[in-house]
Parts: structure tokens; C-alpha cells; sequence
């Protein structure tokens, strides 16, 4: 069987108990070697086939996968963050599922969830934005027309920018120009979660060049929007004169 596993933005205690079960158990692990935090591999058993699939075409992971599985071996294959955001899982699955290769897939912590760790931030606040939109630039990779970053901005909401990093400039030009305010809210985060962490803040209009003062390019997530400034307003669910599912509300406090 073949287990993908969702390894977590970086540091290697944030991966699941679940995947760091199945990556100990593992006869075979096939690792996204570009992003994958090497330390990971150290839980591995002794006497683990380790492939790093940054140097692999989808075809070679597929023979591993195959050779092992007619061995009857479990194989792992370790995806940074969740497999599911730009994780190239589902032409992998398919191809499985023509090999009647059986697998399942283990959630992990997206680097966009890692980013906003380290900002303390939060990405839907009452009265700023309640929605989060996850996208990237158009790089070698199209985006649909529809999802071009201009008109994306026009939503005005809380959006985090994965592959994007080395483009700086025009992200920050299509942002503007869908109409995020030049003094919008920005942050790079580089490698969120690893021990070489760094984290930028700034606004729209500066995106470009503190990216570049800083030596930016890639392993970053651009994060933009005003949920990164100070105001908001109190949430619903913990306030006092609010009735949940869970909670009778009080009577509203004499002055
Ligand atoms: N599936 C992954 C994303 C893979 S796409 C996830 O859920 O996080 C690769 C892109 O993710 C990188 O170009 C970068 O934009 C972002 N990325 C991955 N790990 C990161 C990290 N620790 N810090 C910042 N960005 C990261």
C-alpha cells in the first residue's frame, strides 16, 4: 500500500502522530526532498529504501511505488504541508488507481497555517475578512482566467500567495491594480516553522522591494490583507451576551 503523508510546513514535530506512525512503519519513503525537513527521514527503520523525488519524474516514483508494492512493502510518500494545496497528489492517485495500487493520504499542517503561526495571526477576523483566499501567481504553471491575481484581489479579503515569492514585483503590481490600497498589510514569511525562519512585514506597495532588500526568492508564502493590522471587532462566540449551541448568554451587566 502506499501512504501519502502530509510532513508539515518544516519543523519536524509538527507532522501528525498518525504520518510519523506510518513513516517509522515504512518499508519505502519517497520524499518531496525540495521542502521535506530532512530530519524526518531520521525516524525512518532500519533498512528503509529513501528516494528523494525532487530528482524523480512522476513515471520513476511510480516504478518505486510498483516495485515495492509487488513486494508487498508500504511505501510512504511525504509531501510537504498538506498534499492537498499544489502537492501534485491527484495525477500520483490516478496512476495508482490504474495499477489497482491501493493508498490513503494523511493531512499535515500547511505552510499557510505555519505562516500565520508565525505572525501570531489570525486570518478571518470579525469585521475584516471571513474568508481566505490560497492562490499564486501564474508562473511555468497557468492559472485559470478567472482566478487571475487582479480579480482575486478585488474581493479585498485575507489571502495567502503560495509560488509566488520569486515574483514579487508583479504580485505586487496585480494586487494594486485588482485594488488592495497601497498601505494594505503584507508579509513575507520564509521558511515558516524551520530554524531559519524569517519573517517580513510590510504593505502592498513595499512587497517588491523589501522582498528584495531581504533576498527573497523562494520557500516563502506571501501573506496580504487587513487582518494582518491591529483592528477588528470582538467575536461572536465568546461573547457574554451571545447564546451557542454550548452556551446560555448572561444577562447583560448592570452598570
Ligand atoms: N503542500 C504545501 C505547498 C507546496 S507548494 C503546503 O501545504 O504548504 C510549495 C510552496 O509552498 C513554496 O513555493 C512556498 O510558497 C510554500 N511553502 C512551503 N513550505 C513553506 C514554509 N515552511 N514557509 C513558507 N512557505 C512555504
Amino acid at each position: 500500500m502506499v501512504h501519502f503523508v502530509g510532513a508539515g510546513p518544516g519543523a519536524p514535530d509538527l507532522i501528525t502522530l498518525r504520518g510519523a506512525e506510518l513513516l517509522r512503519k515504512a518499508d519505502c519513503i519517497i520524499y518531496a526532498g525540495s521542502l521535506v525537513n530532512p530530519a524526518l527521514l531520521e525516524m525512518a527503520k532500519e533498512g528503509c529504501e529513501i528516494h528523494n523525488s525532487a530528482a524523480m519524474t512522476l513515471e520513476e516514483v511510480l516504478e518505486v511505488m510498483e516495485r515495492m508494492e509487488a513486494a508487498g512493502k508500504e511505501t510512504v510518500r511525504l509531501h510537504t504541508g498538506d498534499a492537498s494545496l499544489f502537492g501534485a497528489i491527484r495525477e500520483q492517485m490516478d496512476a495508482l488507481d490504474e495499477r489497482d495500487i491501493p493508498y490513503d493520504d494523511t493531512p499535515g499542517v500547511s505552510s499557510f497555517c505555519g505562516a500565520a503561526a508565525a505572525l501570531n495571526a489570525e486570518y478571518t477576523l470579525p469585521g475584516v475578512s471571513q474568508s481566505l483566499i490560497i492562490t499564486r501567481m501564474a508562473g511555468r504553471t497557468p492559472v485559470p482566467e478567472k482566478e487571475q491575481l487582479a480579480s482575486m484581489a478585488q474581493h479585498g479579503t485575507s489571502m495567502v500567495l503560495f509560488l509566488s515569492s520569486g515574483l514579487l514585483r508583479k504580485v505586487q503590481d496585480e494586487l494594486l491594480r485588482g485594488g488592495y490600497q497601497a498601505d494594505t498589510p503584507a508579509a513575507i514569511v520564509y521558511k515558516a516553522t524551520w530554524p531559519d525562519e524569517k519573517v517580513i512585514r510590510c504593505t502592498v506597495g513595499t512587497l517588491a522591494r523589501r522582498g528584495a532588500e531581504e533576498g527573497i526568492r523562494k520557500t516563502a508564502l506571501l501573506l496580504i490583507g487587513d487582518f494582518l493590522d491591529s483592528c477588528y471587532e470582538r467575536s461572536r462566540l465568546y461573547d457574554p451576551t451571545f447564546t451557542t449551541e454550548f452556551r446560555q448568554a448572561s444577562a447583560p451587566k448592570k452598570q
